[in-house]
């Protein structure tokens, strides 16, 4: 396969890192101390055009392919330094726009499209309970028919966004007897639907910039028309966001990677110790040609996943494969470089430190490693 640029591709990539190195990167530090999400950022984000990248353009996108949308989001993850601002917006993008596109009717999708790409909406997808989280079949979010119409009753935790979201998607139970396969509903619905509130923001380790919190449904009334998709398809809108999340999301995870390489490069070439640089020293070195091979190799992963993206539907072991990938040599990487800065890495003002508190989560969120090693066990019928 040949993942050589288009001359298309490398003026996108070239203009996204220009961007965001130019109109992101001041005052990260401070976003971090005050986990303040910036505002203003995600606005200009959304005007350059990454809230709606894969989106057709007559609903407000940019129209791009899958690896022309791998390359913009890897190039925003290389370019900018505000990780927790890289994330919400790839939250957004890749777990509310890509269903409701994918699966919205023609009046959902003029209703939140244009707005959800160009960011004046903020958008997210809420699965995950205080009792099931890599369980997420054992959720408990009940939808009950009322009228024309369903009451909805329960609550989500860790949801991305939540603290400034506009429009929601949530999974509920809408027939308990057949369970996740079609027994679960995706709703619409926005913010100041009664009933629905949205707690304060949960602090965190990392990423803190992007905030997360609950949410709690009271006797939420819907009509029909919020499904998402059909009754009981909730199941497959969740797996087909899941798929283009652990792909293009950890596109940005790539970049952030490739930036900590040339940090760690640039700083074992010019700090010296015993009277050479410390790139001279093996253990130093070779952590640094680990991150190269990492790297390099999560590439690879991430754009061929990519290329299959819109290409077939059984694409959830590639995307399990690069998210597992993706994030245990990012969070290999961002510790060794730490390693490589020591003293200066554990301050503050280096910003490395920061890198490995963001990396952690990724780990994490889009299902934990150990779910995706359950995912691709189960493809190889263990
Ligand atoms: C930064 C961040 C952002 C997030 N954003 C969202 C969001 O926008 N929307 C949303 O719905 N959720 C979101 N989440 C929630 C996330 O999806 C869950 O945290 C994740 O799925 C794990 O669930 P849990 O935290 O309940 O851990 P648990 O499921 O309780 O797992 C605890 C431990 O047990 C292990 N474990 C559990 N079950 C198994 C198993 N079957 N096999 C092997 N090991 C197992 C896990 O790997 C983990 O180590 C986010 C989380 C984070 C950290």
């Amino acid at each position: 396969m040949d993942f050589s640029y288009s001359a298309e591709q490398e003026t996108l990539r070239r203009e996204i890192i220009k961007f965001a190195k130019e109109r992101l990167n001041t005052g990260v530090i401070a976003r971090d101390h005050h986990q303040e999400f910036p505002r203003d950022l995600w606005l200009a984000c959304g005007e350059m055009g990454l809230q709606g990248l894969p989106v057709p353009e007559a609903l407000g996108g940019a129209g791009m392919d899958p690896l022309s949308c791998t390359i913009a989001l890897e190039a925003f993850g290389y370019g900018c330094r505000d990780n927790g601002l890289v994330f919400s917006v790839c939250a957004h993008l890749l777990s509310c726009v890509v269903p409701m596109w994918r699966f919205g009717t023609p009046e959902q999708q003029a209703r939140y499209l244009p707005r959800l790409c160009n960011g004046t909406l903020i958008g997210i997808h809420a699965m995950t309970e205080p009792g099931s989280g890599s369980d997420s079949f054992g959720l408990k979010t009940r939808a009950v028919r009322d009228g024309d119409g369903w009451r909805i009753n329960g609550s989500k935790t860790f949801i991305s966004n939540a603290p400034v979201a506009d429009v929601i998607i949530v999974f509920a139970l809408t027939d308990p007897a057949k369970g996740f396969h079609g027994g679960v509903t995706a709703f619409l619905m926005e913010r100041d639907t009664p009933g629905l509130t949205a707690s304060k923001k949960i602090e965190k380790m990392g990423m803190r910039t992007s905030p997360f919190g609950e949410l709690a449904f009271d006797d939420v009334f819907v009509p029909d028309t919020a499904i998402l998709g059909t009754l009981g398809g909730g199941s497959a809108i969740f797996t087909h966001a899941m798929d283009w999340e652990r792909i293009l999301l950890f596109a940005a995870h790539v970049g952030q990677m490739e930036r900590l390489l040339d940090l760690g490069v640039q700083y074992a070439r010019t700090r010296q110790q015993g009277g050479k640089a410390i790139g001279k020293y093996q253990a130093v070195s070779h952590k640094l040609a680990d991150l190269k091979v990492n790297l390099e190799a999560s590439r690879l992963l991430l754009y061929r996943s990519a290329t299959k993206l819109d290409r077939t539907r059984a694409v959830s072991l590639d995307a399990a494969m690069t998210k597992l990938f993706v994030s245990e040599s990012l969070v290999k990487g961002a510790m060794d470089v730490l390693q490589v800065f020591a003293g200066y890495g554990y301050s503050v003002e280096y910003e490395i430190e920061r890198e490995v508190r963001d990396a952690i989560g990724s780990r994490i969120y889009s299902g934990t490693s150990d779910i995706q090693r359950n995912i691709i066990a189960s493809w190889l019928r263990l």
